[in-house]
């Protein structure tokens, strides 16, 4: 059996996100780094690579697929209570020492990242989302801009029949990508995670393009909301919370900041876990830069009332959640305040359906062994 780099360069096929230049070489375009790729290379995420002057990019499989209640993407203002069917395929544009979702994401350049990817195609996953009950299907676990192309063909499935759609995402993005999904995604999730370029150079990346990101996807009118995982040391600290809060309010007031708690995971084992009391602290400085939604996660029970959702105008609880169990739902349809009458912006469904779980678990799909391994 060959290597996984082998493997995966045989599940390809031609990608649209890339122009061809001098002497072989060809531009990616798919996120923020706009590799320069010569014939026979690969680039940064090291799953797209030139050969013969054409770029080829992953097809026809998937890292892994799971069913999340949608509350764990984390989306608090679409479709509460929503099943949302994850999948993700391999790699990454980043390299983060504290990655939750390092099997995938590091797949290919971390020897001990092992996730056997499994054979897939769009109408196989969709079908498998629709026998679950999930109203909401989500690109995840690997970093889904370098797979887009993949993503959409999915999409277009899913979209055809009558599921949402969303990425879950580090945010390094160009204009050229957005464009290219902005008819295909309703839902998009950016994981910013410092407001300190040399952080992110740390992490192998620039600041710039996550920002310029932001910006566009919130003009192009897909549903945005940020998370920021709050790590002890390496972004908790006042001046630089208070300018991503600063920047974010900047963008739009309406835009949920999801402030999570720090675990020790991967190759991050120093930092503290991150207490309580510092998210707290963090959203008291997102409340002063004027943000109307600000959530706590991965403290259930511990974050006082920063896992609600109120009212902006009158303050009347109108969610309330206990880690991603949905314990009370108000809003009148479409997403209005029942006592003020005030518009809580979100994608919001006619009616509150309920909850089907509050915790993940393994699709049919992948427990029956219907997705083989491509190995
Ligand atoms: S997806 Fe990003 S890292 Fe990968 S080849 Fe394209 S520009 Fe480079």
């Amino acid at each position: 059996m060959g290597s996984l780099k082998d493997l995966l360069h045989q599940h390809v096929r031609e990608g649209d996100l890339y122009e061809k230049m001098d002497r072989g070489f060809v531009r990616c375009f798919a996120c923020g780094h706009c590799c320069p790729i010569p014939d026979g290379q690969v680039g940064v995420c090291k799953v797209r690579f030139n050969e013969g002057g054409k770029l080829y990019v992953p097809w026809g499989y998937v890292g892994g697929v799971q069913c999340d209640p949608i509350e764990k993407k984390p989306f608090f203002h679409a479709y509460p209570g929503a099943l949302a069917y994850s999948f993700g395929m391999l790699g990454c544009d980043l390299h983060c020492s504290y990655c939750q979702n390092w099997v995938t994401s590091q797949a290919i350049r971390d020897p001990n990242a092992v996730a056997p990817p499994l054979a897939a195609t769009p109408q196989a996953l969709v079908q498998d989302a629709l026998g679950q009950g999930a109203r909401v299907l989500v690109s995840t676990y690997n970093e889904p801009l370098i797979t887009s192309e993949w993503a959409v063909a999915v999409f277009k499935e899913a979209r055809a029949a009558g599921l949402s759609t969303g990425f879950v995402s580090n945010g390094n993005g160009t204009p050229q990508v957005l464009e290219y999904l902005r008819s295909w995604i309703d839902l998009y999730k950016v994981d910013l995670k410092s407001f300190d370029d040399r952080h992110y150079r740390e992490l192998g990346g620039r600041i710039g393009p996550i920002l310029e990101t932001i910006r566009r996807l919130h003009q192009m009118g897909f549903w945005l909301e940020i998370v920021t995982l709050v790590i002890p040391g390496f972004n908790d600290s006042p001046d630089e919370l208070a300018r991503l809060a600063d920047f974010l309010a900047g963008v739009s007031p309406d835009i949920p900041w999801h402030i999570t708690a720090f675990h020790k995971d991967y190759k991050m084992t120093d930092p503290d876990d991150t207490s309580p009391e510092t998210l707290l602290r963090a959203a008291e400085i997102g409340r002063r830069a004027g943000l109307r939604f600000i959530y706590a996660g991965n403290l259930p029970g511990q974050v006082g009332d920063l896992e609600n959702t109120r009212c902006p105008k009158c303050r009347e609880l109108l969610i309330e959640r206990y880690g991603y169990l949905i314990t009370s739902y108000k809003l009148t349809s479409n997403g209005f305040c029942p006592a003020c009458g005030t518009a809580v912006p979100g994608r919001w469904a006619p009616s509150f359906q309920g909850q089907i779980t509050a915790y993940p678990f393994l699709p049919r799909l992948h427990r029956r062994s219907k997705l083989v391994s491509i190995a």
